[in-house]
């Protein structure tokens, strides 16, 4: 059984909403996938409406709605979209939405989702252009304190800064990661032994799996993913945790 925790649509496959649900819908069989999180993206061509639609057939797939800090009504919109379309998380991405995840607006919404008891999935992948905008682990770590009670999921562990987070995460137990895109992106690069390294010392707890699809295909991606983690050292029993006992746990909890 295997939670893929962390990818979205695909545009690119009739350029419908609901083809790209079935074709998630197809390969996550394809790949042995039991239950997956879609991330929801604002820059894609659908509203959060035609999303809600076309997954709602698919009662395996869940999605975690796109909104951006400072939008006009951004409460009303997300307690909307978790009541409404049933979406069960927020997702924020200060790269691509381009706003400061520092800023009191970010932190009210994220209180806000701890409100209504959804987890806040947050990109945190340190690209060059997210390290030009000023990416710091500490500004991810104040929001996680900040808003304590808000569980808080650092997507792709934090790239090559993941050694950083794993600190910070031992300090802030709101705090989940996924492994997803990084541990394929840095493939034969110290970042893969240090995602181990931050994996084990944290005893597989509060980490989920994710492939990031459609950056990858879903069975291409859990396939490697096995591959390289087995190589490096990670037992049966802990990925069986990183794959689905910790995303199980957590996607059925209320608080
Ligand atoms: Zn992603």
């Amino acid at each position: 059984m295997v939670i893929d925790a962390h990818l979205h649509l695909n545009p690119e496959v009739d350029g419908t909403a609901i083809g790209a649900a079935n074709e998630l819908s197809r390969q996550m069989k394809d790949a042995g996938i039991t239950n997956a999180i879609v991330l929801q993206l604002q820059f894609q061509p659908w509203s959060i409406e035609e999303v809600a639609i076309a997954l709602s057939p698919h009662s395996n797939i869940r999605a975690f709605v796109n909104l951006h800090p400072d939008e006009e009504d951004v409460f009303s919109k997300l307690e909307y979209s978790i009541k409404h379309l049933n979406y069960v998380g927020l997702k924020l991405h200060p790269r691509l939405q381009e706003f400061d995840l520092g800023s009191a607006s970010c932190a009210r919404l994220v209180k806000k989702a701890g409100e209504l008891n959804i987890p806040v999935l947050i990109d945190a992948f340190p690209d060059g252009t997210h390290l030009m905008q000023g990416f710091s682990p500490l500004t991810y770590a104040k929001l996680a304190a900040e808003c304590f009670d808000t569980r808080i999921i650092w997507a792709h562990m934090g790239g090559h800064y993941v050694l950083d987070f794993m600190m910070l995460a031992k300090r802030l137990p709101n705090v989940y990661m996924d492994c997803s895109y990084s541990l394929l992106y840095y493939l034969n690069s110290p970042t893969v032994k240090n995602m181990v390294y931050a994996m084990k010392s944290m005893k597989m707890d509060r980490i989920f799996y994710g492939s990031d699809y459609p950056d990858r295909e879903i069975k291409e991606s859990l396939d490697l993913s096995c591959k390289v983690l087995r190589e490096e050292g990670i037992t049966e029993s802990e990925l069986s945790k990183l794959l689905y006992n910790n995303a199980n746990i957590f996607f059925n909890q209320t608080k």
